[in-house]
């Protein structure tokens, strides 16, 4: 399995070697690490469905936009009495390329780096009959000789490329665009696009902010209406400037209620893809001076960016959000969905090293800075200095081994108010107590709560920040931090005993909620350390799943049959196969940043005690519930509920944290990726008073993992 999904690997940025591949996957339940042999002919088929590819694709404006830009330049060349030789970097399914012949290019070259969409394209070329009128070439378009006999006879004078990310030149469009202009296209050349413009706007936001940075944890002190510090920060945490990797999300999806403008949206970087107008360098800043839209602190810079499509910038595409997308300006009322849904290309956040005190009538000056594959920001009081600052980098560890989901979840009010109602209820003089998870903040509250003495596992990589928490809270007394393998620890290290055992529980290899049920794992093999009748949280957890319609979320799957006239049965057929193949149907999107309609109630899957050992056969459930008249099901939503004590108030969920509603949005838990199952084909109930909803879900002890099977009757 290769990661790539958000912030861990550009999506589309994907690498290939004709050899043969090791896979590693670290089981995320057990804990172990698996490696797989894969043959010399695997095709990566799970990274070409995991990529952005099929939702790329279904981006019709994108699609659209492209064929029009192909349009007016071979328009343009002809006008000019030139031949018309097109070069395509970065073919994929072939699509631009098809296009541009279509337009009547008189030669057309396609190169693509990532093998297996190369014999995609040579496939999907053949099946729509342009064989022969696209010459393609699996290499990187840097590799591309030029000559008689040569992977080109000669230069183009036409380059269409769809080569960016979200962050823009995230793929690596700076080298690209720079060694086409040197080596590939005539001096003349026309490009689609032509440029590439990206905004900034400085905003206040403490709801961001909860993604990035760790906050003091604090309570109501009991009897009392004093709010009590339960959790300090310590500095080496609070200096960090946060994690260097870009925080992609759904910006339209981003309540507006959740940040405070402080600047207009900015344009900071002009890219003129020619070269010839401006050069395209490797590392640039800019300054530009504003004036605050408000008196604050501004912490946050949101981005985007869009490309002009033809020569004359008549066709332009925005990846703004709606609130300043050209598309919705100067309209009273907007709203996500009067702009095009893309998943390829979203909106980022970059947090500002520091934040910084800003007040209406001061001028500041937004400091941004790229490298060949990132950007990054900065604020700046002296408006007639011009600095530059190196790409901040974490210096604190937790960025380093949390992600952003996680250090939600550490700031999470909702999650925070239970763990620590509980602990309350539970905490006595007397308690040892054992917490288990990464950076278990609550092994803290535990102590400051009054426990005898607090036992906290901890991986290499969050040692060494916990233990400064440990320090600037004062609890090296109540405090020990135990070595790496729990099953190693005997008791004779502990003062006594443990009483309780809590895991809030999350791991930093966690990606689907269920695969928290480490917990229970890495409790089994510390049963040795535990007293008669401790208490273990949590004591039990249900899987939940709810059948929805996904607004938009169904493009990463969904078949395309055509796009702008093209066939793409052979594309279709790769992304079937591919997840035919995967191991795993269900994969983890932050439901939060997806529109989905409720189309029948949560239904409980099945439900572990965790208070038992781990069973040694598979515990399955199945069932099947009515979803009378319930509208288009594209998909289901599964999450997890953690039981953390019998009674019900102290269950912390991983999913709606609203009742679900009928036909309404869900208002999911922000600080939790969900698990997605999409159905093969949308099934419509309208109408239909006998639709039944089947489930069959398994536990296996023997690797931890989950299998579902969804089936919908009319
Ligand atoms: N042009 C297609 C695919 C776009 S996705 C379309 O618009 O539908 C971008 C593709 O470009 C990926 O397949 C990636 O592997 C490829 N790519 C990126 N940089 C490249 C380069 N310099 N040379 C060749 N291929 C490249
Ligand atoms: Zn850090």
């Amino acid at each position: 399995m290769f990661l790539l999904f958000r912030n861990v690997v550009p999506k589309r940025l994907l690498q290939y070697k004709r050899m043969s591949v090791f896979t590693s996957q670290l089981n995320p339940i057990t804990g172990k690490m698996e490696w797989e042999l894969q043959p010399e002919n695997y095709d990566f088929q799970q990274e070409v469905a995991r990529s952005a590819y099929a939702d790329m694709l279904h981006d019709q404006e994108r699609n659209d936009k492209y064929y029009e830009g192909l349009r007016r330049s071979i328009a343009d060349l002809r006008r000019r009495g030139q031949e018309v030789h097109v070069l395509d970097i970065g073919t994929g399914t072939g699509l631009l390329s098809m296009m541009a012949v279509s337009c009547g290019a008189d030669t057309v070259t396609a190169c693509e780096a990532f093998y297996p969409m190369a014999e995609c394209a040579r496939k999907g070329i053949i099946a729509n009959g342009f064989a022969g009128k696209v010459h393609l070439i699996p290499k990187r378009s840097t590799e591309l000789e030029v000559g008689p006999g040569k992977d080109m006879e000669r230069k183009a004078n036409l380059l269409v490329a769809e080569v960016f990310d979200t962050e823009l030149i995230g793929e690596g469009a700076i080298e690209t665009y720079r060694h086409a202009r040197d080596f590939l296209l005539t001096e003349d050349a026309l490009l689609v696009p032509s440029e590439g413009t990206v905004y900034a706007q400085v905003v206040q936001s403490s709801m961001l902010q909860r993604w990035n940075r760790l906050q003091e944890v604090t309570r109501v002190k009991p009897g009392s209406n004093e709010r009590e510090v339960l959790v300090t920060v310590p500095n080496s945490v609070l200096e960090c400037p946060g994690a260097a990797a870009v925080h992609d999300l759904q910006l339209s999806q981003v309540p507006q209620k959740w940040f405070t403008p402080i600047s207009k949206p900015l344009p900071v970087f002009w890219f003129d893809w020619s070269g010839r107008r401006k050069d395209i360098p490797c590392d640039d800043t800019t300054h530009v001076n504003f004036q605050p839209l408000a008196s604050g602190e501004c912490d946050a810079v949101l981005m985007w960016w869009d490309l002009r499509m033809d020569q004359d910038g008549e066709v332009a595409l925005s990846c703004a959000p709606y609130w300043a997308h050209p598309d919705t300006l100067g309209r009273l009322k907007s709203s996500s969905e009067d702009i095009p849904w893309r998943d390829h290309w979203m909106q980022a956040v970059y947090y500002l090293p520091q934040p910084r005190k800003v007040e209406v009538e001061k001028p500041l000056m937004l400091v941004s800075m790229h490298d060949e594959y990132s950007l990054w920001f900065n604020i700046q009081e002296d408006i007639n200095k011009e600095i530059c600052m190196d790409r901040p980098v974490c210096e604190c560890g937790i960025h380093i081994v949390s992600s952003r989901t996680r250090i939600g979840q550490l700031n999470d009010p909702r999650r925070l108010k239970t763990y620590i109602r509980v602990l309350e209820k539970l905490i006595t003089p007397d308690s040892i107590c054992l917490t288990l998870g990464d950076c278990c903040l609550m092994a803290i509250v535990a102590a400051k709560l009054g426990a005898k003495h607090v036992y906290m596992t901890e991986g290499p990589g969050t040692r060494k920040v916990v233990e400064d928490f440990i320090s600037v809270n004062k609890l090296q007394h109540k405090i020990t931090v135990l070595p790496g393998d729990i099953s190693e620890v005997t008791t004779d290290q502990l003062i006594a005993p443990v009483t309780v055992v809590f895991s809030e529980p999350f791991f930093t290899t966690t990606l689907l909620p269920w695969h928290s049920l480490y917990c229970w794992y890495m409790r089994n093999s510390c049963l040795h350390l535990m007293a008669d009748g401790a208490t273990i949280l949590p004591s039990s957890v249900s899987i939940w799943g709810l059948p929805v319609q996904f607004r938009d979320l169904w493009k990463i799957r969904a078949p395309l049959h055509h796009v702008n006239g093209f066939n793409m049965n052979i594309f279709d057929k790769l992304i079937e196969k591919a997840c035919e193949e995967a191991d795993d149907k269900v994969e983890p999107q932050p439901l939060w940043e997806y529109p989905a309609k409720a189309r029948g109630q949560p239904v409980r899957l099945l439900k572990l005690d965790l208070n038992t050992g781990i069973p040694e056969n598979p515990v399955s459930s199945t069932g099947s519930v009515a979803l009378p008249d319930a509208g288009i099901i594209n998909g289901l939503a599964l999450w997890v509920d953690w039981h953390l004590t019998i009674d019900p108030e102290d269950t912390l969920t991983t999913g709606p944290v609203e009742p679900v509603v009928l036909h309404e949005n869900i208002r999911w838990d922000v600080y939790t990726r969900q698990g997605i199952y999409l159905l093969r084909e949308p099934v419509n109930t309208k109408n239909s008073i006998s639709s039944q909803l089947f489930y069959s879900t398994t536990f296996q002890p023997s690797d931890g993992t989950v299998k579902f099977d969804f089936q919908i009757k009319m």
